[in-house]
C-alpha cells in the first residue's frame, strides 16, 4: 500500500492544511525524507523544483516550531524569488497553526524589515547576505535557531553563497537539525554536506543522477541571426493556454529579446537582476497569474520560479554550466505535467549540448524548425541569410549545383564561376562531383553574392540551382 498523508498522524493545523490545498497524496521526495527529518535525523534531500521539496523540508519544520516569536527554523534560499515562494507554501501549510513566519532578503527596505522582525518571528526565511546583514545589526536573533535548511544549496554555492552559509551555519550555538536540498550533487555539495551534517541520510539516488521531468527535449540546430525567427515559429505554435520561459545568458540580452519581439508585436517581459526588486516580484506574480505569457529571464532571475502554466521552456542561449540545464527544463513539466524545452544549438555550441546530454544521461535529438501553424502563412520573425553558421573554420560555405561530372569539368565550373563573378580564385575552394551534382566551396564573405551571379546566369543554356550544404 502506497504512504499517504493520513499515514503521517500530522499535527492537525498541517492535516487540515494539506486538505485545504487539495493534496491527495505525498510526492516522491516528501515520502522520503518527512519521516526521517520528523525524527530529527539530518537529511540530504535530492530534489528538483517541482518534485514537492518545500514541503518535504516544510512540514516537519513547522512541527517543530511552536508560536513564541523567537526564531526556532531558518530557511536560506539562493535568491529573493524563491523565498517569497517558499515563506508563502510554509504559510499555507502551517494552516491554523499561527507560527510567524518572516521573510529576511536584501533589496528591500532594511527598516520595514527589521520592524516586522521586531514583533517576532517563529520561521525565517531568508537569502544569506540581509540574513547575515540583519543579525550583525541585532535585529536578527539566531541563537535560538534549532532547525536549520539549505534550499537549493548547489545554486547557492554557483553563487559564491559558501562563506555567508558557513557564517549564519557557525552563529547558531543551538543548531539540532540541518535539512539540505538540492537538484544536483557536484563534489563541492558533498563536502558542504560533510561539513555542515552529522550523520545524515541521503534521500536520493544512489548513483546521484538527478530526476529529470517528464518533457519533450529537442535541440534546433540555429546560428544566432535567426535564433528569433525559430523563436518566433515556437511563440506561433505555442498553446493558447500555454505559458513560455525563455533563458538567455545575459542581462543586456533578456532586455534586447524583449525589445526585439515587442517590434515583431510579441510581447514578452523581461526578469533579471537589475530590475528593481519590487518590480520583480510584480512581474513575477503577473506571469504566474497568466497576465503574462512570455517570461525572458537569465539563470539567476529564473531560479525557482513555480509557476504551473509553464508549458514551454527555451534556451536561447544554452546555459554555461550543465548543472543549469537541468534546473532550467524543470521549470515546465511541473508535478507531472507534460512540458517542452528547445535548445537552439549554433555550431560553436555542439559540444556543449553533448555534454549536457552525456552528464545526465539525456536524449535531445536534433529536430526541424516547427512549421507554422495552419492557417498562418507568414513568419512573425524574417528568416535572415546566416554565412557564419553554414560556414567551415576556414571560413568557406559548401553550395550544391545541379550540375553532374559528365556535364562539366571542375576547372571549366571555376572558372565559369570565376570570369562571370569576376572574383579572385582564391574565394572558390575544393569543388567535389558527382554524377548528378557538384558541390563548390565558396568564401563566406562572397558566398551571397557569388550565388546571386550563378542564379542569374546561365552556364550552357541551363540554370545551376545553388543550394547551400549545411556544414
Ligand atoms: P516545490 O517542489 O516545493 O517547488 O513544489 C512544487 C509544487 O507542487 C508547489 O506548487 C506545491 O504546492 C505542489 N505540491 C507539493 N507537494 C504536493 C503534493 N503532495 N500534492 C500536490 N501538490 C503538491
Amino acid at each position: 500500500m502506497s504512504t499517504g498523508f493520513a499515514d503521517w498522524n500530522l499535527e492537525k493545523p498541517i492535516a487540515d492544511a494539506i486538505v485545504k490545498l487539495g493534496w491527495k497524496k505525498p510526492t516522491e521526495i516528501q515520502i522520503e525524507a518527512i519521516p526521517i527529518a520528523r525524527r530529527g535525523t539530518d537529511v540530504v534531500g535530492q530534489a528538483k523544483t517541482g518534485s514537492g521539496k518545500t514541503a518535504a523540508f516544510g512540514i516537519p519544520i513547522i512541527e517543530k516550531c511552536e508560536s513564541n516569536g523567537i526564531p526556532q527554523a531558518i530557511i536560506l534560499c539562493p535568491t529573493r524569488e524563491l523565498a517569497v515562494q517558499v515563506s508563502e507554501e510554509i504559510s499555507l501549510l502551517q494552516g491554523e497553526k499561527g507560527l510567524a513566519i518572516q521573510t529576511v532578503y536584501g533589496g528591500t527596505d532594511l527598516e520595514k524589515q527589521a520592524a516586522r522582525l521586531a514583533k517576532g518571528a517563529d520561521i525565517i526565511v531568508g537569502t544569506p547576505g540581509r540574513v547575515i546583514d540583519m543579525t550583525k545589526r541585532g535585529h536578527l536573533n539566531l541563537k535560538q535557531i534549532a532547525f536549520f535548511c539549505l534550499d537549493e544549496a548547489d545554486r547557492m554555492l554557483d553563487m559564491g553563497f559558501f562563506p555567508d552559509i558557513l557564517w549564519v551555519f557557525e552563529n547558531m550555538p543551538n543548531r539540532k537539525q540541518t535539512l539540505l536540498f538540492s537538484a544536483t550533487f557536484p563534489q563541492e555539495i558533498i563536502d558542504a554536506a560533510d561539513e555542515f551534517m552529522s550523520e545524515a541520510v541521503h534521500v536520493m539516488s544512489d548513483d546521484l543522477e538527478v530526476d529529470i521531468p517528464e518533457i519533450e527535449l529537442n535541440a534546433i540546430r540555429i546560428g544566432r541571426a535567426n535564433k528569433l525567427w525559430v523563436l518566433g515559429r515556437i511563440i506561433a505554435n505555442m498553446d493558447e493556454n500555454g505559458q513560455m520561459l525563455v533563458f538567455s545568458n545575459t542581462k543586456r540580452m533578456v532586455d534586447v529579446l524583449v525589445e526585439r519581439l515587442s517590434k515583431f508585436r510579441m510581447k514578452s517581459v523581461g526578469l533579471h537582476g537589475d530590475i528593481p526588486q519590487n518590480k520583480r516580484e510584480r512581474i513575477l506574480n503577473n506571469f504566474k497569474e497568466g497576465k503574462e505569457r512570455i517570461l525572458i529571464a537569465t539563470d539567476v532571475a529564473a531560479r525557482g520560479i513555480d509557476v504551473d502554466g509553464i508549458t514551454v521552456v527555451v534556451n536561447y542561449d544554452l546555459p554555461d554550466d550543465t548543472e543549469s540545464f537541468v534546473h532550467r527544463i524543470g521549470r515546465t513539466g511541473r508535478m507531472g505535467r507534460s512540458g517542452e524545452a528547445w535548445s537552439f544549438v549554433s555550431k560553436e555550441d555542439r559540444g556543449a549540448l553533448e555534454k549536457i546530454a552525456s552528464t545526465w544521461n539525456l536524449t535531445i535529438p536534433y529536430v526541424e524548425v516547427p512549421a507554422l501553424p495552419k492557417g498562418m502563412d507568414r513568419d512573425p520573425v524574417r528568416k535572415r541569410d546566416d554565412w557564419d553558421e553554414v560556414s567551415d573554420s576556414f571560413g568557406m560555405v559548401r553550395v550544391n549545383l545541379s550540375i553532374g561530372k559528365a556535364e562539366s569539368t571542375k576547372r571549366a565550373l571555376s572558372d565559369w564561376i570565376i570570369s562571370q563573378a569576376k572574383i579572385q580564385e582564391i574565394v572558390l575552394g575544393e569543388i567535389t562531383q558527382d554524377e548528378k551534382s557538384s558541390q563548390v566551396e565558396i568564401h563566406v564573405q562572397k558566398v551571397a553574392y557569388v550565388m546571386d551571379v550563378i542564379k542569374a546566369r546561365d552556364y550552357n543554356g541551363r540554370k545551376l540551382k545553388p543550394v547551400i550544404v549545411d556544414a
